[in-house]
């Protein structure tokens, strides 16, 4: 992933952070536990300094002390539990708590990064590309049907645009609540200015809110990080086109827009590919019709498309033009 190193100086200063103030709330926990349980801090002394003696006899070689030690430590231990609880606090009260007990706030597991520290990045990644102050607007919250009029019927399905709409909605609904469990792919299509990149928006930002990995490219940004990275002579291209293939939702937006040509073409058909292999789900948007997509990406990819995405058709007249209209309307 794409870091400088400011970048990842700041989220390890986030982690130290966590860790400053988990371990002060735990203090805290301690002093409110040994307040109310005088007993329960004689017993933590009691069993700090038997762990010192047991700590000698193991230098010493000492067998027998040392398990007879370890008894009374286990002992001492159980009865300091028993009265917590009894104190009325919860077992794990005086455990250490983690904003992520993966890795114990540390963003590493092993020598692997979180995917906490994923999520970080890819924060980093929407700061970056402005995609965050976008999704405020565009929203579950902020979508509306009244752009969407029942009286507009698409000639070719006999559907109204409303209709195409509710069904497309629909669909965005149920691929969030059960993205994870089940795994799908969504391909809309459909007049410009309809809200395909409205609904994409939608289930980005729904999807970022619980923590999965969402990368946003223009068809055009797609193909042009491809293309860099190829044979990864641009590093920072290839880590992204790594990430590419591993995050938990890509979504291609304007399919078409971007210079065809027939290492585009194959370099999409890898891209597409490789996530269907690892149940990566991908929602492709496109003004292109049907017809022009097999035209342009050829058979195998289309129909590599068709067999594995839901289709969803969105007609309608433009929503931005209606929206400039209404604004003016209330100016
Ligand atoms: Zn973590």
């Amino acid at each position: 992933m794409i870091l400088t190193n400011s970048q990842y100086d700041a989220i390890m200063r986030t982690y130290e952070q966590k860790q400053l103030h988990n371990h002060k709330e735990l203090e805290k926990r301690y002093t409110n536990a040994y307040e109310k349980l005088p007993a329960l801090k004689e017993l933590h002394e009691a069993i700090s300094s038997l762990s010192v003696g047991q700590a000698r006899k193991l230098l010493e070689g000492d067998e027998t002390a040392l398990a007879e030690l370890k008894v009374q430590i286990k002992d001492l231990s159980e009865e300091a539990n028993a009265l917590l609880i009894a104190g009325g606090f919860p077992e794990d009260y005086l455990e250490p708590h983690y904003d992520c007990a993966d890795c114990k706030d540390t963003g590493y597991i092993a020598n692997e990064k979180c995917h906490c520290f994923q999520k970080f990045i890819i924060d980093m990644l929407y700061e970056q590309s402005n995609l965050k102050h976008l999704l405020q607007k565009e929203n579950f919250d902020t979508f509306s049907f009244s752009y969407y009029s029942p009286n507009y019927i698409d000639p070719e399905t006999g559907h109204s645009s409303l209709a195409t709409i509710r069904d497309a909605y629909e669909e965005s609904r149920k691929f969030v609540d059960t993205f994870g469990k089940e795994f799908y792919n969504l391909f809309f299509y459909g007049d410009p200015g309809v809200g395909k990149t409205f609904l994409s928006n939608c289930i980005a930002k729904e999807l970022i809110d619980r923590s999965n990995s969402v990368i946003y490219l223009s068809s055009f940004q797609l193909f042009d990080t491809l293309a860099k990275g190829r044979f990864d002579k641009d590093e920072q291209a290839a880590k992204i086109n790594k990430h590419l293939l591993n995050c938990d939702l890509l979504i291609i937006d304007d399919l078409g827009t971007e210079l065809v040509n027939s290492l585009t073409v194959s370099q999409l058909f890898l891209c597409l590919n490789e996530r269907l292999l690892n149940r990566k789900s991908t929602i492709i948007s496109t003004n292109l019709s049907l017809d022009a997509l097999v035209d342009i990406y050829s058979e195998r990819i289309f129909s590599r498309i068709t067999s594995n995405y839901t289709m969803l058709k969105i007609t309608g007249d433009d929503i931005r033009i209606k929206k400039k209209l209404m604004n003016m309307e209330e100016m």
